[in-house]
This record gives structure tokens, C-alpha cells and sequence, in this order.
């Protein structure tokens, strides 16, 4: 058991996406509660008041987000779920998407309600093809059963629901760049401000939630926001999906609550380290979080349950994040090296060119990367994408210029040693070999 759940407080079935079956666990109980009884701002006040944090990798607290919107202003209002789940080792929203699809679009329904939103928007990955036919079939479904469309439960509120399927760019699961992408423009990342609140879709004020973030929701309204402030800890309240994967005896979907050993949930729950193997280092939430060592971060070695734990202050503290809540466990063995010959080839292919930092220093430090894995490599060299890593800090308009940089200066802070004897011999001091 990984503590409390929040959204995975149900028994999977084969049904359980349902309408009906979500309906038999209180499905669609909070949106009736909300339109009878709470105005949109209330709706909003308790958002707030839960603390819920948003669970796409930047954990800015949901509540200060919305209250950028006046739900009054008369001007049109637009929601975005961003589903655009595009992280490496990220895969944690396909599991709302497959097996409980209307707890997100409950929860999208209530912060339309309070944000004075009537058209709304899923942006999926277009990779995702059971993920978009269970959100599909939901969507009708709920059509069906007037949970969208005109007065929506015989009350005064109206919203209607697209869902947009991306086309398998990294970039457009970066919340302004989707915009782009929505309007049939060139889906560049913007600069900010304006903030989206403020000049967001169709130059209206919109908020972009992730879909974990958004499927909250429906919890919070159902139960209040002080029931989820007992879930988790005092700054980092309810729970967070973590998608767990690379040298991972158990791999999956799990849901943890907020503040829970980051040991025992890998070598309890998860079954420890692959065959048994050392663990060498951990990626917590998604490439773009920094790398954690088995040193670094004591408490991964099996046998220390104290210390670090799953939340953002300890992960701050330890010099990276929860990230996307994507894990990736990398077991003694693997070459780190080659590691980050991947993860910067993708940076490169992903990056949309727009900044010079990014656009130029992706492809230059992929170069290097690539001369020392063939065998290639200068002396010169680590202090060389030391150095370029550092142009993309703070100078590109999105975050994957710095992630990328971050990706590089962390591998080699920690496993210089992996790197100057790949220089050196010619060879991967694991014989080349990325398991
Ligand atoms: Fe595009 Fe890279 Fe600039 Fe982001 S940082 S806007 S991906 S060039």
C-alpha cells in the first residue's frame, strides 16, 4: 500500500470507465452538489483552500491559477485539459484516461463551472489511441446523459467539450504551445507575460490544467478541501500518480500519497531494483528532472526506509523534483553515457527551433555526445557541454532548453568518472551496453 488514494480508490474492472459503473462509485455526485449549492467562486475558494498543486511538473498550486480568471468579466473563458502526455518515462494520465475517463470530465465540468468557461478542450497526444477512444466514448456518453450541452441538470450553466488529438510533438505538451496547435498555427511555445489568464486561446483568458491536476477535482468538491489537507503532507497535500518504469521489478501506474517513503514504495511496493540488481540512480519525474544517485539520496538503498520522501519540498532539497511523475529506476550496470546520448537526441529532435540557445545547443551538445559515443571523444569535450549547457539556463522562452542543459550538467556532476574513461578507452566502462 502506497498511503491514502484519491483516484485510484476503486476496483479496476473492465466496465469500471463506464458511465454506470462511475455513477455506482458517486460519479457525477459533486457536480450536482456544486450546481445546487455553490456559486462559481466558491467552486474556486475551495480549490484554494485544498492546496492541490498542479501535477504536471511545475506543482504551481491549481487555485492561485484559477483566481487569474474573473469568471465575471463578461469576456469568453476557455478550460484545457492538457493530456499531451509526451514526457519520457511519463504515462501516469493514460490511467485516468483508460479506466476512469469521467472522473475527468466531472471534474472538467466543475471548473468550468467555476471559472465561467463554455467551450472546453482536451488536447490528448496523438499516441494515445485507448486513452482517446475511452475519453471518446465517455464524452458521448455524458452527452447522452446531459451532463453537457444547454442547461446541464436543469441549472443555468452550459458547456459544451472538443477533444483535440495532437500529432506527436513533444513541445505542444508545453501549456502554451498547445494553444497553437488548437488554432491551427505553428504550435511555438509564448512567451510569457502575458500570462494564458490573462491572453491565452483565441487571445481569451484560459487556464491549462494537467489531467491529473483536473481529475482531483470531483474529490475535492465531493469530500472538501480539508478532508484532502488530511491526505499528504502540510505543503504538499493529496496524493500524486507515478508512472514507474526501467529497472523495476513491478513497472506500472501507482498512486502515492503525498509525503510516503520514497525506499519503501521502491523496494516494497515496486519489488525493488530488477533481478535483484544494485540501484545506481534514479530519474523521479521525467527526463527533465534532475538524475538522483543511489549516494546522493541515501534512503534508495534498500534496507534505509527514512529520509527522503515523495514530496516536492524533499525532492527540492535533494537537488531535483517530482517532475511529470514519470520514474525511471537505472540499475548499477547501465552506461550513463550512453544514457545521455538518448536523452539529448531527443531534446534535439524535439526541440521547435524558435530560441537559439535550444535550437543550437541541443544539436551541438548531441554532436559531442555522439562523436564520444563512437568512440571519438576529446579532452576537450565534458568542459564543452558543461559550457553549453549553460547557455540554454534561463534564456530560452520554454523549459525544454533548460532540461536539457539540467539533463547534461546532471550526468556529468554525478558519473564524470563514466565519462572521461568513455573518452579515454574508446569504450563504455559497461562494454556499451544501455540495458
Ligand atoms: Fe522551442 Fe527550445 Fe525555445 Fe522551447 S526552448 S521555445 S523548444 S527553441
Amino acid at each position: 500500500m502506497t498511503g491514502r488514494k484519491v483516484l485510484m480508490d476503486f476496483e479496476v474492472t473492465p466496465t469500471s470507465h463506464s458511465l454506470d459503473d462511475y455513477r455506482a462509485r458517486g460519479g457525477y455526485e459533486a457536480l450536482e452538489k456544486a450546481l445546487r449549492t455553490m456559486k462559481p467562486r466558491e467552486v474556486t475558494q475551495e480549490i484554494v483552500d485544498s492546496g492541490l498543486q498542479g501535477r504536471g511538473g511545475a506543482a504551481f498550486p491549481a487555485g492561485r491559477k484559477w483566481q487569474g480568471i474573473d469568471p465575471d468579466d463578461g469576456q469568453p473563458h476557455y478550460l484545457i485539459a492538457n493530456a499531451d502526455e509526451g514526457e519520457p518515462g511519463t504515462f501516469k494520465d493514460r490511467w485516468v484516461l483508460e479506466y476512469t475517463p469521467h472522473t475527468l470530465l466531472e471534474s472538467m465540468l466543475l471548473s468550468c463551472y467555476a471559472l465561467g468557461v463554455r467551450h472546453c478542450f482536451v488536447y490528448i497526444r496523438g499516441e494515445y489511441d485507448l486513452p482517446w477512444r475511452r475519453l471518446d466514448a465517455a464524452v458521448e456518453e455524458a452527452y447522452a446523459a446531459g451532463y453537457f450541452g444547454e442547461n446541464i441538470l436543469g441549472s443555468d450553466f452550459s458547456c459544451d467539450l472538443f477533444v483535440f488529438r495532437g500529432a506527436g510533438a513533444y513541445v505542444c505538451g508545453e501549456a502554451s504551445s498547445l494553444l497553437g496547435s488548437i488554432e491551427g498555427t505553428r504550435a511555438f511555445p509564448r512567451n510569457r507575460p502575458p500570462r494564458m489568464t490573462v491572453r491565452g486561446l483565441y487571445q481569451a483568458p484560459t487556464v491549462v490544467n494537467n489531467v491529473e491536476t483536473l481529475a482531483t477535482i470531483a474529490w475535492i468538491i465531493r469530500n472538501g478541501a480539508s478532508a484532502f489537507r488530511e491526505v499528504g503532507t502540510e505543503k504538499s497535500p493529496g496524493t500524486r500518480l507515478i508512472s514507474i518504469s526501467g529497472h523495476i521489478a513491478r513497472p506500472g501506474v501507482y498512486e502515492v500519497e503525498l509525503g510516503y517513503s520514497w525506499a519503501k514504495f521502491l523496494h516494497e511496493d515496486c519489488g525493488g531494483v530488477l533481478d535483484g540488481r544494485p540501484l545506481k540512480a534514479v530519474i523521479p519525474g521525467g527526463i527533465s528532472s534532475q538524475v538522483l544517485t543511489g549516494k546522493d539520496a541515501k534512503v534508495l538503498t534498500a534496507g534505509e526506509v527514512e529520509g527522503l520522501t515523495l514530496d516536492h519540498e524533499k525532492l527540492r532539497s535533494a537537488g531535483s523534483s517530482l517532475g511529470s511523475g514519470g520514474m525511471i529506476v537505472i540499475a548499477e550496470g547501465t552506461c550513463m553515457v550512453r544514457l545521455l546520448q538518448i536523452m539529448l537526441r531527443f531534446y534535439h529532435h524535439e526541440s521547435c527551433g524558435q530560441c537559439t540557445p535550444c535550437r543550437e545547443g541541443t544539436g551541438w551538445m548531441h554532436r559531442i555526445i555522439d562523436r564520444i559515443v563512437a568512440g571519438d571523444g576529446r579532452a576537450e569535450d565534458l568542459e564543452r557541454l558543461n559550457y553549453i549547457a549553460g547557455f540554454n539556463d534561463g534564456t530560452t522562452i520554454c523549459g525544454l532548453g533548460d532540461a536539457a542543459g539540467y539533463a547534461a550538467t546532471a550526468m556529468l556532476d554525478n558519473f564524470r568518472d563514466e565519462f572521461d574513461y568513455f573518452i579515454e578507452n574508446k569504450r563504455s566502462k559497461f562494454a556499451g551496453n544501455l540495458e
